[in-house]
């Protein structure tokens, strides 16, 4: 029965308490099956009917299903589409800016710094060969092996040159993990047309105007980027194709930002040496995905690098709930990431509170 009050279809909760702190402002909540810890959204009919007459939709990352014009359309008086992490790539941004639909994110530095200090560890982890010795003293209870060598990172003063880090997506994660790795002293190298020259300049960082460029100078690959129809598959076969044979790539980002299908060939042909991902085409990954059994060349997360103790989802819980009820009440929300459709929300909502 619809009621008087507004309506939240919760697509993903970030904590148990979601739903009542809605309940408590006044609200009614429709909730849908996925969560923080299972991102698995309901299918897309039942994502339209539980979107349908709802003024505001909430949640975190969500898989399977988009929050896409069907959804949107199911309510002629939504007003707001809120995430409470950084990603915003399972809503259809374009639909919702056409439509006069506010999308609000949480780039908290609990979330994109969690994912910096994580991609840090990755490329460490493949650098050191952390794996592989730990495997090796633990099941063979030998001692030394030269194929368990690392590599050195840095430059130093006998005139070894160090390695270089190539970062592509010099935006929050891309420039917090360039920050992190500075005192380490090696070549930091990135690309990202969208960054101004002093961004570089003020972190020492080398600017390379093609991505070419990046991919034949670096040995570890490091993607950054948001998901875009410009960034979708953006390290195909050709982008392989120009990396070291010794090269790693790293992928925090989005899985569809990488072409896996050229990847798995690249590490099936050792045409490149290595991958450590968080992130996949599809998740979660499918059991007969090639990348589950090819040793430690590759290194596989379950899209977890923002999961931290300390850190996490609290934050943009907090951001992500305001951003609703200033939406509700027909003020402006803080975190925009359509700001395109905001005249066009103006005229739609500003000023009409329904709390
Ligand atoms: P951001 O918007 O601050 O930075 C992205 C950068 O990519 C921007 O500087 C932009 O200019 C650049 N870029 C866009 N198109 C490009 C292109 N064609 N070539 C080169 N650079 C391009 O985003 P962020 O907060 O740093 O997040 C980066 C990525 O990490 C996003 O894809 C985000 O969804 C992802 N992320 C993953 C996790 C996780 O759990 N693994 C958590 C948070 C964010």
């Amino acid at each position: 029965m619809p009621t008087d009050r507004p309506k939240i279809f919760m697509f993903a909760r970030g904590n148990e308490e979601g739903p009542a702190f809605f309940e408590a402002a006044g609200c009614e909540v429709a909730l849908g099956s996925a969560d923080w810890a299972n991102p698995t959204a309901d299918p897309p009919e039942r994502m339209v009917a539980l979107a349908r007459d709802a003024d505001a939709l909430v949640g975190t990352s969500i898989k399977n299903s988009r929050i896409d014009r069907d959804v949107m359309t199911a309510s002629e008086t939504l007003r707001i589409i809120s995430k409470y992490t950084v990603g915003v790539d399972e809503i259809d941004v374009d639909t919702a800016t056409e439509l006069g639909i506010l999308v609000t994110h949480a780039p908290t530095e609990a979330n994109w710094g969690g994912v910096a200090e994580y991609t840090v560890t990755l490329m460490l982890t493949m650098l050191k060969k952390m794996r592989e010795r730990d495997r090796w003293v633990k099941e063979t209870g030998a001692w030394r092996d030269l194929a368990l060598t690392g590599t050195y990172l840095g430059r130093r003063e006998d005139g070894y040159g160090g390695i270089t880090i190539g970062i592509i997506g010099l935006g929050r994660i891309g420039t917090r993990v360039s920050k992190l790795m500075r005192p380490w002293d090696l070549r930091i190298v990135a690309y990202d047309p969208y960054v101004a020259d002093a961004h570089f300049a003020e972190l020492g960082v080398e600017r390379m105007r093609t991505l070419d460029g990046l991919l034949e100078v670096s040995d570890v690959v490091s993607v950054h980027v948001t998901l875009t129809k410009e960034t979708r598959h953006m390290l195909s076969a050709a982008q392989f194709n120009k990396m070291k044979h010794s090269a790693v790539l790293v992928n925090t980002a989005r899985g569809p930002a990488v072409d896996e299908e050229a990847l798995i060939d690249a590490l099936r042909t050792q045409r490149i040496a290595g991958a450590a991902l968080d992130v996949m085409e599809h998740e979660p990954v499918s059991p007969d995905n090639p990348l589950l059994v090819m040793d430690d060349r590759v290194f596989l997360s379950p899209h977890m690098a923002a999961h931290n103790h300390g850190a996490g989802i609290g934050p943009g819980i907090v951001w992500g709930n305001e951003d609703v009820l200033r939406a509700l009440r027909g003020q402006v929300p803080e975190h925009i990431f359509n700001p395109e459709a905001l005249s066009r929300w103006r005229e739609r909502f500003e000023g009409r509170s329904l709390l």
